[in-house]
Parts: C-alpha cells; structure tokens; sequence
C-alpha cells in the first residue's frame, strides 16, 4: 500500500490513544514510523526525527539493536510462550527475575512479571494490601499517592494517579485512594520555599496516615521522579523523611520505577538516588527498552514472606496475567539488561543529561524558567519570565513547540498543563544530536512566545 493509503487507513480504523480523536479524523499530522536506529526515526514519507523523548521514557538502549532481534528470534524457535501459571516455569522468566534481584536494591530478591506498567502498579497495590491481609490486619486498605502521579490507565493504577486530565470522566473510582501534595520547589503547592520549608510536603504524608488512622492505610507510592506529571525532582530529604513516616506507621513504600529505571536517571533504580530501599518497586518500559513488551514488581523479602503465611490453602496466591514471565520478552529484557550494563549506559545518561543541560543553559533562551531532572530524564518549564516564574498567558505554548519541534525533525512532549517539556532521549544519543535537539527546541519555544497563534474565532 502506499503511504498515502496507509495513511487514511490509520485515520479510519486506528484509535489513538491521547489525541484528540476529531483532530485524527481530519488528518491533522501524524507520523508513522516505520524504521529506527540509535536514536533516529523515520516516518512513512521518508522524513528523519531526533527521538529526543525515547519513544516514551523507555527506548533506553536505541533502536534497531541486532542483538535483540537475534535473541527474540532464538527464543521463538525453542519456546514460543509459555504461561507461569499452575506453577510451571520457562527458562528466560527464571534468568530474569534472578537478574532483577542482583540489579534491585538490597532485598528485593522476588518478582512478578507483567505486560506492562499500569499492570505492575496493580500489582504492587495488590501485594501491597494483600501483605496486609496476611499479617491479620485488614483494615488496611487505603493507598496514599501524590496529586502530579501518573501511575497508569487501568482502574487501581489511574485511581492512584493524582493528574486529573488522566482521571476525569471515568467515575466511580477504585475505593479507598488518596492523594498528598507533590513536592515540586519550582511551584510549591503549599506555598513555600525550600529549604525553609523544612519539607512539610513529607509531612503531608504523615498528616494524611493520622487523618486516615495507620490502621487503615496499606501504602505509599511514588514515582521517584513524576515523569507525566511534570519531570519533578523532589528535594534531598523528601524520600528519606517519606521512608521514616511509612516505618514509624506500618506503611510499605512503592516506588514506581516505570520511567526512572534501567538507567535513565543513571542509576539501576531511580530512588538509588535518595539511598531508600522501597518495599515493592514497579518496572516496565526501560526493562526491555521497549522491544517487546513487559513489567514487573519486585518483592521485598519482608513482605513475600508475609504473603506465604499462614501455610494452607487460604494462603493462595490469587493474581496472575496470561503474559506473566513470556519467555521471548523475559529472554529479550536480560539481554536489554546485558546491553545497558556492558555499554555502561547509565554513566551515559549522566554525561549526555549533563551535557544537554549545558547546551540549554547555554541557549540563554528567556523563556525557559526551570531545567531540571536526573541523567537523560530531563524537562524544561516554559515561562512569561524566568525572574519570576510567570505561568505564560497561554499554557499550550508547549504543545505549539513541541509541534515545531516536529515540523523541523525532532520529537519531544509537553505535558500538561502545557507549559513543561519534557526531554529524554534514547541513552546512546551523540552530542551532534543534543546540539541539534537543542538547536531546534531554541527556535522553536522562541518562535512560539514571539509568533502566537491567533485566536480561535
Ligand atoms: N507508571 C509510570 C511512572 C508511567 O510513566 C507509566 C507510563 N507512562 C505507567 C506507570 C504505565 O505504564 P504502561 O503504559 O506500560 O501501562
């Protein structure tokens, strides 16, 4: 078929996720890719992208790796699929979950495989309460996020996100979530300035398991970084402080590593940063890098053994997904993982991260009020005034640069409320290509300040 073709195929029969669906219809721009390699695209009509967000936070190793098409290939051949229900195994599924421990903070020795990242967050929420179940202490139910968390699109894991843009319209929620501030410095949302806040958005999670009594509160998650919500970096203490309170009340801590793993902050795990060790941690995209499919929790030792007790029948273990453990995405994650270690792609991600950011800061661009994150999971915030922090008068600006940024070949993502850029490249970018990412974000948020659309009549 020709491009062409394909084209109005795709806005015939394909719903989009997160577009406007009346937009699709009437053909606004949307690339289709059809090949990559490092970090480079190329879209159905020859055009070449910069991926300078990774796909989505998860192309950590690039794309067109022939290692990983080989492995997929071997795996095939030998095992297609094999499911780990009934207490059957598969070879790749086994060397896997014992990589992950060796990779995991210390005693997160146990994991669950998914399909994905919303399907590890149910999981964790589930462990999470069901832990609570085992140790004779019911009532604890309640799971306690942050109000920029994005978590994830099925019913647990979007109850526990806090961005209401992915919540609204699908009432009633899942029962017993809450949410407490994010600690974001740049826009606090109580109203205060680090340091002399003394951190008191931790403290909202100890008022909030006070205000709920401990004895129903089963967890605490966050995602180390927010990704979606913003790419916010909390302060220094926030996640040790966080640890504290969910000791001192019985509540387990879920990081949701989803973004933050694998390397792209420049460490294993995101909340390595903090030196926290969570009780459960929830993976996905940057596990396989994108190749196939796949997510996982990983299990403190503590709390699977927990789960096992009391011994007998009612100690079922009553949660799986057909997809648990697939031999070809488990084989192709380990070799995801071989890859990432051997090219030290981590130490990668903070060179290159540092390196953009100079870049940024270099550009002097007078619209940029915030550069911040970890590695190569970075975000820019789009001001009036970077002296004061002025929300511009119209927050999409950052939806009109990312589509310049389109226009002149390379792919980046606001997020909402519109103003936040957000940049996270494969790990394997070059510095050429974060000179021309840099070059064309310059133009492009300058070009969108200075030249705003007319308004709709
Ligand atoms: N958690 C976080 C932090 C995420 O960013 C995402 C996806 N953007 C998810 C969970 C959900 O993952 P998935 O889309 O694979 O279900």
């Amino acid at each position: 078929r020709s491009a062409e073709e394909i084209k109005a195929l795709d806005r015939r029969h394909v719903l989009h996720p997160n577009v406007v669906l009346a937009d699709h219809a009437r053909g606004l721009p949307m690339p289709i890719m059809v090949e990559g390699q490092g970090a480079v695209l190329r879209d159905i009509d020859g055009k070449e992208y910069i991926d300078a967000i990774g796909a989505l936070w998860l192309a950590n190793i690039g794309y067109g790796r022939k290692e990983l098409a080989e492995v997929a290939r071997r795996q095939m051949e030998k095992l297609s699929f094999w499911s780990l229900f009934w207490g059957y195994g598969n070879v790749p599924a086994v060397e896997l979950a014992a990589r992950l421990a060796e990779i995991a903070p210390p005693g997160l020795s146990h994991v669950f495989f998914t399909s994905g990242g919303s399907e590890a967050n149910e999981t964790s929420i589930k462990i999470a309460r069901l832990y609570h179940v085992r140790r004779g202490e019911p009532s604890r139910r309640h799971i306690i996020g942050l109000a920029r968390a994005y978590h994830g699109v099925s019913y647990g894991a979007m109850t526990a996100t806090g961005l209401e843009t992915v919540r609204q319209n699908y009432e009633p929620y899942v029962g017993a979530f809450d949410h407490i501030p994010s600690a974001y410095c740049y826009r606090c949302p109580l109203g205060k300035a680090y340091p002399a806040c003394g951190v008191a958005c931790a403290g909202e999670l100890e008022r909030k398991i006070l205000d709920l009594g401990p004895q129903n509160v089963a967890a605490f998650i966050a995602e180390p970084i927010h990704g979606v919500g913003g790419v916010i970096t909390p302060p220094p203490e926030y996640f040790p402080r966080i640890r504290e309170i969910c000791d001192r009340y019985g509540v387990l801590f879920i990081a949701d590593e989803v973004i933050c793993g694998f390397g792209r902050t420049g460490t294993w795990f995101g909340i390595e940063h903090w030196g926290v060790v969570p009780d459960l941690i929830s993976a996905a995209k940057g596990l396989s890098s994108g190749y196939l499919p796949i997510g996982a929790t990983l299990v403190h030792d503590r709390v699977y053994e927990a789960l096992g007790q009391p011994e007998g029948p009612g100690a079922y273990f009553n949660h799986g997904f057909t997809y648990s453990g697939h031999p070809v995405a488990a084989a192709v994650a380990l070799e995801n993982i071989r890859i990432l270690a051997e090219e030290r792609l981590g130490e990668r991600a903070v060179e290159m991260g540092r390196y953009l950011t100079e870049r940024l800061r270099r550009a002097e661009n007078p619209y940029i009020g915030d550069i911040r994150g970890k590695g190569l999971m970075l975000g820019v915030e789009l001001v009036a005034d970077p002296a004061t922090g002025e929300m511009p008068a119209d927050p999409n600006v950052g939806r009109y640069a990312e589509a310049r940024c389109r226009e002149h070949g390379v792919i980046v993502r606001a997020l909402a409320p519109g103003n936040i850029i957000a940049l996270s490249p494969p790990l394997v970018v070059t510095r050429e290509q974060v000179d021309r990412i840099v070059e064309v974000l310059d133009e492009a948020v300058r070009y969108v300040f200075e030249h705003p659309p007319a308004p709709a009549r």
